[in-house]
């Protein structure tokens, strides 16, 4: 038997998986873990790589908070049933509310765990991107490899999203990738200083959507206590 350690035994670090068709010949598939390992290049890519590690469930400190350690919890929760609710109507996540709650370390801490499970997520830092999506607006084909990316991923994490002044174009934008995901199905991980009233208020088709697809895993901080960078959470 083979003692050497592959990243992933399944392909042996080739990065595709050998099929018979029934006929005696064989045929390759690209194997799963490209999409990790291009998940994970991503996410280093992106500058995030050290924040990422720094923002987990363990170091998520709710200061015994009851609305945190729910928060902290049901995100928990949805990592842990992710198989099972992947193709369910209702598999997207929105962490909505105030300044200072911990929504990116809750929305990180879930996109890290889903992504040690196997599960590519697609980073998408909102104010960042849509800028660099509407400078590539005007060459079709660099939009379009750009705005795919946001388009097609397994699972996408939209940080501070409908962050900052709005226009058409961003509009527009959010459009396309928010109906896109939602007519094929595909879960996102949003967090935003948005109400759900907020989401509804900017464009009523995109927040109706999000809120439909979020359903049972919406979660709302209110409230000033919960201002959790005061006892030593992140940014
Ligand atoms: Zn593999």
């Amino acid at each position: 038997m083979e003692n050497r350690k592959y990243d992933c035994p399944k392909c042996r670090d080739t990065g595709f998986i050998l099929f018979d068709d029934g006929t005696g010949h064989s045929y390759a598939q690209p194997c799963k873990c490209r999409e990790i390992k291009e998940a994970k290049e991503r996410l280093a890519r992106s500058g995030l790589a050290k924040e990422f590690k720094a923002k987990t469930f363990e170091n998520y400190r709710t200061g015994g908070k009851p609305q945190l350690e729910d928060a902290k919890r049901r995100i928990r929760q949805y990592t842990e049933l992710f198989h099972e609710i992947k193709n369910n109507r209702f598999n997207s996540v929105i962490l909505s509310g105030q300044v200072g709650a911990g929504k990116t370390h809750l929305g990180t801490a879930c996109s890290v765990c889903l992504i040690e499970k196997g599960i590519p997520v697609v980073y998408m830092g909102y104010r960042e991107e849509i800028t660099n999506l509407k400078s590539k607006i005007m060459n079709e084909q660099a939009y379009s490899i750009a705005v795919n990316r946001f388009k097609n991923a397994s699972v996408l994490f939209i940080d501070d999203f409908l962050k900052g002044r709005l226009t058409e174009s961003d509009v527009n934008i959010v459009y396309e990738i928010v109906n896109y995901r939602y007519n094929n199905n595909l879960p996102f991980i949003i967090s935003t200083e948005k109400t759900l009233g907020g989401l509804i208020d900017f464009d009523e088709a995109i927040g109706s959507r999000l809120i439909e697809l979020s359903r049972g895993w919406i979660i709302v901080f209110k409230g000033e206590e919960l201002n959790y960078r005061l006892y030593g959470g992140d940014k």
